[in-house]
This record gives structure tokens, C-alpha cells and sequence, in this order.
């Protein structure tokens, strides 16, 4: 450690201690540590069935790990201290908790029966951090920055995937979360849309925001992750910046992975 991070004493983004996770004998996540800066952009690439998923839903619990804990700015998720041992909050706290962690899914997950507009307004209005006016005042500026003003009386299905997509980040913005996570945002995309909805994400990567992405596009990883986690069988095999971990990768399994993807 060197003295700066010695010094440094804000809370990380997030800290992922320790964390296992196994679905019957199946060990998903075999002892992930992981700490993540505020403003810090951090690209996880690994294999498919790596635990790259699991490990997104373990940070905002919508997965419990068996062992070890998720701190998202210096906020435990989903349980608290009880003397030395862990217990869960109750399901009310987990929400409120849940909804200042951004998620941007692979299939955007809209809702199809709202508009564009009341998608992005329906977070902030549900969790009464907002009046419905003033949330979708904040839905029109959101869309705006996504490019989507001219489309917020629009259904989900009445858009493109690329849309679609930049509908679901303006939604994750809305509820001004400390961190998003997004996984594989651009996989379900026909190749013409990855790139507008790259932008959007490369937009917010350089406005300060801390965000986690697990993606394959391993040119974006390059223009702008701070760091690069390698994962591969539930642990982490390397991390770094760009340069090492994608230009002179250390391990065979991942210079295996990138010879694949690359
Ligand atoms: P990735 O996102 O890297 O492709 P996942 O985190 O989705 O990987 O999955 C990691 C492993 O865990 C896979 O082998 C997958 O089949 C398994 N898995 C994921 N979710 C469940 C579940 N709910 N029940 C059982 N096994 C699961
Ligand atoms: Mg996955």
C-alpha cells in the first residue's frame, strides 16, 4: 500500500470483501475482492459463466453471499453488524439500499406499458423522493442527455434496442445512484447500435461518475476504464490498469481469453 492510500479517507464507491458464492456445490464466486474509488470506471471481462453476473447482483444484493460483504460508500448492503457476526436488514431497508445502486441489464428491462417518459419518472415518484411533476421535469433532462428528448411520449417497443438502452440508463440515472452497474449493456445489440449506446456510457465515465461494466468490447475497456478486472472461474485472475491487463496480460488464462475476444 503506499502512503496516499494510507491517507485516503473516503469511503471506497465500493468494496467487495471476500465474497463466495456457491449455488449448491456449484462455487461461483471463490473469494472476490474488489475496491472500486469514487469516479473510478471499472471494465470485469472474463469468459462466459465466469460469475461476472453473479458478482453485479451479489454488490446490490439481489444475490446474498455465503461468505463475506459488499460496502458501497462505506454503507454495508444488505446486512448489518451484530456484535462480530452479519445479519440481515429487513427487506424495506434492502430496497432503499437497492435504489442507490444503479443497474443497467443486458435486455434493458423497461417497463412496456409506460412511456418513455414515466420510465425514467416511475423510480424517483415510487420511492417518494419525488413529486410525478418535478420526476418527470428530471426525466426530460435525463432523456436530453441521452439523446431521447424528442422521443419521451414514445412506448419501449416503439424503439430501437440502442433506444431502448439509453431509455434504461437515463432510468438507472434518475435515482441519483453513487455507482452503476451494467451488464453486458451492449450484447443484446445489433452491431450499428453498440456504439450510441457507448457513447452515452463514455459520457458518463467522463462526468466523474463510478461506474462497474461488464462487457466484451474490449475497445471501449481501453478508451475508458481506469482499471481492468479479469475473471475467470469465480476469481479474480488479474486487474490493472488498460495498458497492462489488456497489453501485456501476466496470466495465461487471461491472454487466453483476449486472444479469443480480440
Ligand atoms: P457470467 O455472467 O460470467 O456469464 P454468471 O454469473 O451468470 O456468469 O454465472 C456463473 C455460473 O453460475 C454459471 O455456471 C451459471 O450457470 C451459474 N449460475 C448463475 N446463476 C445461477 C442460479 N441462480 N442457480 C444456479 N446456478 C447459477
Ligand atoms: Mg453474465
Amino acid at each position: 500500500m503506499t502512503s496516499t492510500e494510507t491517507l485516503d479517507t473516503t469511503p471506497a464507491a465500493l468494496e467487495v470483501h471476500d465474497v463466495h458464492k456457491w449455488y449448491g456445490l456449484h462455487r461461483v464466486l471463490d473469494g472476490v475482492n474488489l475496491t472500486v474509488r469514487p469516479g473510478e470506471v471499472t471494465v470485469v471481462l472474463g469468459p462466459s459463466g465466469s460469475g461476472k453476473s453473479t458478482l453485479l447482483r451479489v454488490i446490490n444484493h439481489l444475490e446474498k453471499p455465503e461468505i463475506g460483504h459488499v460496502s458501497v460508500g462505506g454503507e454495508l448492503i444488505g446486512v448489518k453488524r451484530h456484535g462480530d457476526r452479519l445479519k440481515e436488514l429487513s427487506e424495506r431497508v434492502i430496497l432503499t439500499q437497492r435504489s442507490r445502486i444503479g443497474f443497467v441489464f443486458q435486455n434493458f428491462n423497461l417497463f412496456p406499458h409506460l412511456t418513455v417518459l414515466d420510465n425514467v419518472a416511475a423510480a424517483p415518484v415510487a420511492t417518494g423522493k419525488l413529486t410525478r411533476p418535478k420526476a418527470q421535469e428530471l426525466a426530460r433532462e435525463l432523456l436530453g442527455r441521452v439523446g431521447l428528448g424528442d422521443r419521451t411520449g414514445a412506448y419501449p417497443r416503439q424503439l430501437s434496442g440502442g433506444q431502448q438502452q439509453r431509455v434504461a440508463i437515463a432510468r438507472a440515472l434518475a435515482l441519483r445512484p453513487g455507482i452503476i452497474l451494467f451488464d453486458e449493456p451492449t450484447s443484446a445489440l445489433d452491431p450499428e447500435l453498440v456504439g450510441e449506446v457507448l457513447a452515452v456510457i463514455k459520457d458518463l465515465a467522463t462526468s466523474g461518475t463510478t461506474l462497474v461494466i461488464v462487457t466484451h468490447e474490449i475497445g471501449f475497456a481501453r478508451e475508458v476504464a481506469d482499471r481492468v478486472v479479469f475473471i475467470d472461474g469465480g476469481r479474480i485472475v488479474e486487474q490493472g490498469p488498460p495498458s497492462e491487463v489488456l497489453d501485456r496480460p501476466q496470466h495465461e488464462r487471461t491472454r487466453d481469453f483476449l486472444g479469443k475476444v480480440l
